[in-house]
């Protein structure tokens, strides 16, 4: 990888678009003071992304553009390309030329581009960093400048050591590191603290916590308990009720069977009752008749006597009258209502065998009265014979309804008792109905609600000391006193944030432990690189001294930060020192704070630099440039007339420094000495015309010498 083309347009001094070819090796840029040589150096500077105004010479970000002259008008903006011929891919991109442009308005507006495309200037720093170029102090070496760098005192040199040597991207990955180990300590302290705070807190609400679990532990065993119990109390009440239901059921279909027959009883009282109302009335008439007939017969009974009296007084009844009457009432006596015409025909024959004719009338009245006697005889017999029958009747009927009364009370009596016996039932329903209610409160009581899982524990039978259990639960629950919901809720929140925390202690801890090692692993890479690094450097700096001084000695000393403050030297090789802020800083390393450069010239006493001449300045700093070079080649460097100083002797020695360096490093030098350029394989003269403006002059190989000449 190398400088392959530098395209100027409007930078500076350099109007128009200016093309500057780049083979390996040195190219010098020549040309008379003031023509723009040092433009070329600034515009490399700049489109590689330089920021720093005094280093490009400047003092407002537009001084770069042309600023136009009395001849020529000023520009609007400013752009230079530089192409890096990429064929080994130094530079991680496919492409085999990459160019970089930067391009500023007037306006303020800038862009940078990579091989075309826009780009931000993270990006060109990063592809310039990637090819081991770019940020390096001594890249670009301004004129002027090539002895600040060792006047810039020894944290700069320290510094461009550690450029040289690739350790600066492992500080600045231990600075990121050491940020982040920071924040995490910061994170860690504050995690502990809170948990600090959150501790005694937890620890309270624990023990509360624990007293609350174990009341609930004896809250489930009483529910348990209470469960089976209230099962088995309301199993043995439902079982009862049940039974008790049974028995009414069964009194109830007794009860209506019992009713209907006392209410068939009564129906056929009243009936017998209301048939025995006709009877009685009916018999009264008949008695009534029968009255009437016997005192009818009564009275024939007279008339026929008082006839038979007159008979008796005129015709004397033949034969005794009292035989007579004897025989006529055995006949009545006879009467039968079967036999009447007998009787008629037997009493009319003992009347005629008794009777005289001498009183027909009387006779005749005696006949008539007989017959009208002998039919109202014959009726009070039919009267008889039918109130006999109903008499008869009438005292069958009396049993039988004595008898059904007798039923009809006996039944009455045995509703009347169950009754009795169905409101006690009831009232033992009742009960156990209230027992039942009262039971299902108690149950509501105790679980807050009626429990659906009760039936589950509906059994006959349960341990007989389960009521002093449950009474024993109860009283200790009431000595554990009441749970309390939010104290809960706290601990549980409480234990989830310490939880919580705790993880991210743990995770800080581990994150701050592999922190400390990163950075231990990044001190170990950096003090072996610089370790490395100062050791090839210090040799090749003595050496390169001493040829360019051509003689002396020349030395580089670490210094390291003592605990006052003030700088100590020290040697590379030391212990480790003690742990600081959990990172161990070893000697050499971490505290060394400097490089302090120690030269004496040929024949002269050993001084610090500020003593030397300007010209031995400028070779002790191409010698530590060249040592830097030469143990850590750069890709290329712009070296802006550092040798200036230099008389004719030293020139040679400087070139020829040069020319070996040049086998790794490519060179661009602005110089007026003739030696350098005669090391040079291209030659650029640069000329300013008339109109201010700056021109290059491509000048042949050939003629370089002619030139330096
Ligand atoms: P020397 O050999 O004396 O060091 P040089 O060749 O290196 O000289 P430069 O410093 O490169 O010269 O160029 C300086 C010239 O560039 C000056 O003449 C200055 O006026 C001109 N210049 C600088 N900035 C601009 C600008 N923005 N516009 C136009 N010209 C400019």
């Amino acid at each position: 990888m190398y400088l392959k083309r530098l395209e100027i347009q409007g930078f500076k001094s350099f109007a128009q678009k200016t093309v500057l070819d780049f083979e390996p090796g040195i190219t010098a840029v020549v040309g008379p003071n003031g023509s723009g040589k040092s433009n070329v150096a600034d515009s490399l500077r700049w489109v590689m992304g330089e920021q720093s105004l005094k280093l490009l010479r400047g003092k407002k970000s537009e001084d770069v553009i042309f600023a136009g002259s009395d001849r020529k008008s000023k520009l609007s903006f400013a752009e230079v390309s530089l192409t890096f011929d990429n064929k080994d891919h130094k530079i991680p991109s496919d492409y085999s030329e990459v160019v970089v442009t930067r391009r500023l308005y007037r306006n303020g507006e800038s862009e940078y581009l990579l091989n075309n495309n826009r780009a931000r200037l993270l990006d060109v720093v990063d592809m310039l960093l990637s090819c081991g170029f770019g940020a390096t102090n001594y890249a670009v070496i301004g004129q002027g400048l090539i002895d600040q760098m060792i006047m810039a005192g020894p944290a700069e040199i320290k510094n461009l050591v550690e450029e040289a040597s690739g350790v600066k991207p492992y500080y600045l990955k231990r600075e990121k590191t050491i940020r982040k180990l920071e924040q995490t300590s910061e994170n860690l302290s504050r995690v502990s603290e809170l948990l600090n705070e959150i501790e005694p807190r937890l620890r309270s609400l624990k023990r509360q916590a624990k007293r609350m679990e174990e009341r609930e532990v004896i809250a489930a065993q009483l529910a348990s308990l209470q469960m089976e119990y209230f099962g088995n109390q309301s199993y043995l009440l439902e079982t009862e009720i049940k039974a008790v239901s049974e028995r009414l059921e069964l009194k109830r279909v007794i009860l209506v069977k019992l009713e209907t027959e006392i209410s068939s009883f009564q129906k056929t009282l009243e009936k017998e009752e209301q048939q025995t109302g006709q009877s009685n009335s009916f018999l009264e008439e008949l008695e009534k008749k029968f009255k009437v007939l016997e005192d009818k017969k009564l009275s024939l009974l007279e008339k026929l006597a008082e006839i038979k009296g007159k008979l008796k007084a005129e015709v004397p009844i033949t034969r005794n009258f009292n035989e007579f009457r004897q025989k006529f009432e055995d006949i009545i006596n006879l009467l039968r209502p079967e036999n009447i015409d007998e009787i008629k025909t037997k009493l009319k024959n003992l009347v005629l065998s008794y009777s005289t004719s001498k009183n027909d009338d009387l006779l005749g009245q005696k006949k008539t009265l007989d017959t009208e006697l002998e039919s109202t005889v014959k009726e009070i017999a039919e009267y008889n014979i039918t109130r006999n029958k109903l008499l008869a009747e009438e005292k069958q009927k009396k049993s039988f309804l004595t008898e059904e009364e007798k039923k009809f009370r006996s039944k009455t009596f045995e509703l009347t008792k169950l009754k009795d016996e169905q409101n006690l039932v009831l009232v033992e329903k009742a009960k156990l109905d209230t027992r039942l209610e009262s039971l299902e409160k108690e149950i509501k009581e105790a679980f807050g609600h009626f429990p659906e899982t009760l039936k589950n524990y509906k059994k006959a039978q349960v341990a007989a000391e389960l009521p002093n259990q449950i009474s024993k639960l109860k009283h200790q629950l009431e000595l554990a006193g009441g749970v309390d919901e939010a104290t809960m809720m706290e601990y549980r929140e409480t234990q989830e944030r310490f939880d919580y925390l705790t993880n991210q202690s743990k995770d800080l801890e581990g994150g701050v432990t592999d922190l400390r090692s990163v950075i231990e692993e990044l001190d170990q890479i950096i003090k072996k690189q610089f370790d490395e690094a100062f050791g090839k450097i210090s040799k090749k700096f003595e050496e390169y001294f001493r040829i360019l001084f051509n003689g002396g000695r020349a030395q580089m000393t670490l210094l390291r930060a003592q605990a006052n403050g003030e700088e100590e030297e020290v040697l590379p090789e030391e212990d480790e020192e003690p742990v600081v802020d959990g990172l161990k800083k070893k000697k050499g390393t971490m505290q060394i704070v400097g490089i302090e450069i120690k030269a004496t010239p040929p024949g002269k006493k050993l001084a610090t630099i500020a003593a030397l001449s300007g010209g031995e300045r400028a070779l002790t700093a191409i010698a530590l440039l060249c040592s830097m070079l030469a143990c850590y080649p750069s890709p290329f460097v712009v070296l802006d007339e550092v040798d200036a100083a230099l008389d004719e002797a030293n020139s040679i020695r400087f070139a020829k420094i040069l020319g070996t360096l040049a086998h790794q490093t490519q060179f661009i030098t602005i110089t007026h000495n003739r030696e350098t350029m005669r090391q040079a394989h291209t030659l650029y003269g640069v000329t300013m015309n008339d109109e201010g403006v700056s021109k290059i002059l491509s000048v042949k190989l050939e003629k370089a010498e002619a030139i330096a000449q």
